[in-house]
């Protein structure tokens, strides 16, 4: 709780696939001494009272923020959404179907395994709370549960790997029409861990060109997910068009292994960020 601590811009609560509440994680960040944090679920806002709630008195700056998902061909693309106007009806409309489809798409993926292994669905909804954003992890624990894999990380690996037969896509609009929805919406857009995959798979440079025409506003390069060479390659398009660069932990409180303020980013890039978005305030705690 410190001006001068770290700026962790990527984090996960239950109201998504972390494994804490937006509360638990906002006490997490003042303990482990951050500045600021923004709490990104997946395709939910749903957190961000609760968070706000909790920070209060604490010194801690929350940034509200959001990961939508977005597809690029067969590629599932997470983009950052910080600042933007919750009660947007095209983001509460946009999110909501997203959410509908991962919820369906949860539901066959269980069906197909249940030719394999006893799982029940309400085993699975007992790992997500109420009206949270459902995923892979949800079933990755119900499997932990049943003991059929150790953790998480074991479960993508084998059941829940897009390879295993079991696995099925979900719904969610282009990259472009996310980044202007995100504008649209006051939103500052940030292409979240955009070199999982190395260099060449890294989105083609025509494709980043129109996503900064349409208000990309930077790159999420420091994540440990990014090959080393992916980077080198992030940092060549983010000086060839402008962008800022940020670096975040993408925490799941025991979900992963990724802890808080792993990587940071700049306060400079924070005060730009927060010049940038108008369709909602940081919380200053
Ligand atoms: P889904 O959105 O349902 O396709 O599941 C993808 C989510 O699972 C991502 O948001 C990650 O947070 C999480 N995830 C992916 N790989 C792993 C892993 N190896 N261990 C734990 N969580 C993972
Ligand atoms: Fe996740
Ligand atoms: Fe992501
Ligand atoms: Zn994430």
């Amino acid at each position: 709780m410190s001006d001068t601590g770290p700026i962790d811009l990527h984090t996960h609560s239950s109201v998504s696939d972390g494994t804490e509440t937006p509360a638990e994680l906002v006490d997490a960040a003042v303990a482990a001494g951050l500045s600021a944090v923004a709490l990104t679920d997946h395709d939910s806002t749903a957190g961000w009272d609760e968070a706000f709630a909790e920070a209060s008195g604490t010194g801690l700056t929350v940034i509200p923020g959001m990961e939508l998902s977005t597809n690029y061909g067969p590629a599932s693309v997470h983009m950052l959404a910080y600042l933007f106007d919750p009660l947007d009806p095209t983001i509460i409309a946009e999110t909501a179907r997203i959410r509908d489809g991962r919820l369906h798409r949860a539901e066959r993926i269980v069906e197909r395994i249940q030719a394999d292994y006893d799982l029940t669905w309400e085993e699975v909804l007992a790992q997500s709370v109420d009206g949270g954003t459902i995923g892979r992890p949800h079933i990755a624990d119900a499997l932990v549960v049943r003991g059929y894999v150790t953790d998480r990380s074991a479960a993508f690996e084998s059941i829940l790997h897009w390879r295993s037969g079991y696995y099925e896509k979900y719904y969610a609009p282009a990259p472009i029409d996310g980044v202007r929805m995100i504008v649209a919406a006051g939103g500052v857009p940030v292409l979240a861990h955009p070199a999982t995959f190395g260099r060449y798979r890294v989105i083609d440079e025509d494709t980043i060109a129109e996503l900064v025409d349409a208000g990309l506003f930077g790159l999420e390069i420091h994540h440990r997910d990014n090959t080393e060479d992916g980077k080198v390659r992030l940092y060549e398009l983010a000086e060839k068009f402008g962008l800022r660069v940020t670096g975040s932990s993408d925490y799941h409180g025991e979900g992963k292994p990724n802890r808080l303020a792993e990587n940071s980013t700049s306060p400079a890039v924070l005060a730009d960020l927060i010049a940038a978005g108008t369709g909602s305030a940081p919380f200053y705690g």
